[in-house]
This record gives C-alpha cells, structure tokens and sequence, in this order.
C-alpha cells in the first residue's frame, strides 16, 4: 500500500517545538503514577491531568477528537484502551493503563503506561510480566526505527520481543491487531499508521526527521477486541487483563529522541542498543 514511499518529516525546529509537548506528556505520565492509589476514580486521575497540562501551558489534545470530553483514556485490567474517566473506584492490584496526549504551540505530544494500583508488590506475578513485556516490546519497537530502514520494522521488532517475553516467561501474549501507531505532528494522528506486529508490507523508508507514536497493546490471553455500549472502551473479548505503552519519537539521522521520555529515552535506548539523539540544547 505505501510500496517504496518514503515517510513525512519534520524540520529539526519543528521537532524540538514538538518535544516541549511530549515532555508535557511524559511529565503529566510521571505525576499520574506518583498520584495513583486504591480509592481514587479514573475521573480523578483526569482531573489531575488536565490541571497539570492547562497550568503548563499546554491543551489536553484527546479533547479535540470530536465527541471525547476527556484529558485522558483509563483503560482498566480487562480494558484494552480508549476507556472513558468516569466514577470507577480503583482497587488495590488494578492494572490502569493511561493514555494522555497534549499539545503546546499547535504541537502535539502522545504516551501512554500502564500502571498497578498499590504498585508492583500489590500486583500479581502474570500482571508484572504482562506489563514489562509490553514495556520491553514498546522500546523493541522504537530500537527499530533508522532512517533509510523500513517503517514496519518496528511491528517486526514488537512482535520479536513479545515472543521471547513469552519463552522467557512460559506464556504466549497476544498482540492486539485493531489498533495502531501512528505518525504525528500538527494532529495528534497522522498518517502513516504503524502496525504492532510483521505484516507483509515492510512500509515507507523511514526519513530524517520523522515523528510517529509506537503503541503496542498487549494482552494476557486472546488479541481479540470488542468495544462497548458507550461505543469508545475496548476491551478483550476473553476478559483477560490487557497492557499499553506509548511514545512518541523523532528519527534523525544521528539517532532517536523519545519526545514523551523525560530523560528523552537516554536510558532504555543504550538498553536496546540504539542511538541517543536530542535536537537543540536539551
Ligand atoms: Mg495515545
Ligand atoms: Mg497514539
């Protein structure tokens, strides 16, 4: 479908414009997971988003997206994503994943982790394994972006991580199919999308300058969605419990940048054995 086509780009003062919103982003993420406890509803966790991106200049771009009144997706244990904040108490051993988009000066930043409520001594030992390894398959999958390399090397390198986590753990995970990455830029969603797993296709080459938010979603037993009444919450079809990681990257020459990474991704790139590589003085 894209054959040899190449992917968009953004000019280097673009991406550093876009890198203040991700780290927006990255920082609301970092807040939620301090904040996060049993008692408190997914409306709550909101609340405290919104606060935080508006007083830092920043809009919760999710509100854009015609017909969503909210700053965040609360996607919870068996919700896979676009989980609406609502009244939901969260309990002690919860999985929340939480998606959050902002943007600042017409930019636009999107991430999203999945948190334990009561942390990882609360949680059970298939909910930890289920969250790393979708962590691990999120920054698989950004390793895999070079320019010049093929855009849906990333699926491949998602898909690769999963099944050692999956070796490595005696479990096989499912990688949900219905929903993807995506370039981004001026909208949160741009095209090209990036799927979350090998397709035949290998995709456009990836050029300088590219920015795109890779987003594996992962669950503990079938990949098969369904949505609900309220026509926005996916969750699994079996009920098992799901994951979701997100970030949004810049592809330069010299390397990657992760936007929605407070440290950029300094640390879990070297993890992964790709190059670091901020614009600018940051
Ligand atoms: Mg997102
Ligand atoms: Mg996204």
């Amino acid at each position: 479908m894209f054959g040899r086509k190449q992917t968009p780009a953004k000019t280097s003062d673009q991406i550093i414009l876009m890198r203040r919103a991700g780290l927006l982003v990255g920082e609301t993420l970092a807040l939620l997971q301090r904040e996060v406890r049993p008692g408190m509803t997914t409306l709550d966790l909101d609340a405290l988003a919104e606060d935080h991106i508006r007083s830092h200049g920043g809009v919760p771009n999710f509100q854009l997206v015609p017909g969503y009144a909210h700053t965040l997706c609360t996607s919870v244990n068996e919700e896979i994503v676009h989980g609406i904040p609502g009244s939901r108490v969260l309990d002690v051993g919860d999985l929340v994943s939480i998606d959050c988009g902002a943007e600042v000066e017409g930019w636009n930043g999107d991430a999203a982790c999945t948190l334990l409520v009561g942390g990882r001594e609360a949680a059970s030992r298939d909910d930890v394994r289920l969250i790393d390894a979708t962590e691990d398959a999120l920054w698989a999958g950004l390793a895999a972006l070079a320019v010049g390399e093929r855009l849906y090397a990333v699926g491949e390198a998602v898909e690769a991580s999963l099944t050692a986590a999956g070796e490595r753990d005696g479990h096989a995970y499912g990688i949900v199919e219905d929903y993807v990455g995506h370039g981004i830029g001026r909208t949160m969603h741009e095209d090209p999308q990036i799927p979350n797993y090998g397709v035949r296709d290998r995709g456009p080459v990836v050029r300088s300058g590219f920015t795109g938010a890779i987003e594996p979603m992962v669950t503990w037993g079938s990949p098969d969605s369904r949505v609900l009444a309220d026509e926005w919450t996916v969750v699994t079809s079996d009920g098992s419990r799901a994951a979701h990681w997100e970030h949004t990257v810049a592809v330069t020459e010299a390397g990657l940048w992760v936007l929605t990474a407070i440290d950029g991704g300094q640390e879990e790139l070297a993890a992964a054995g790709a190059e670091y590589a901020p614009l600018g003085h940051a």
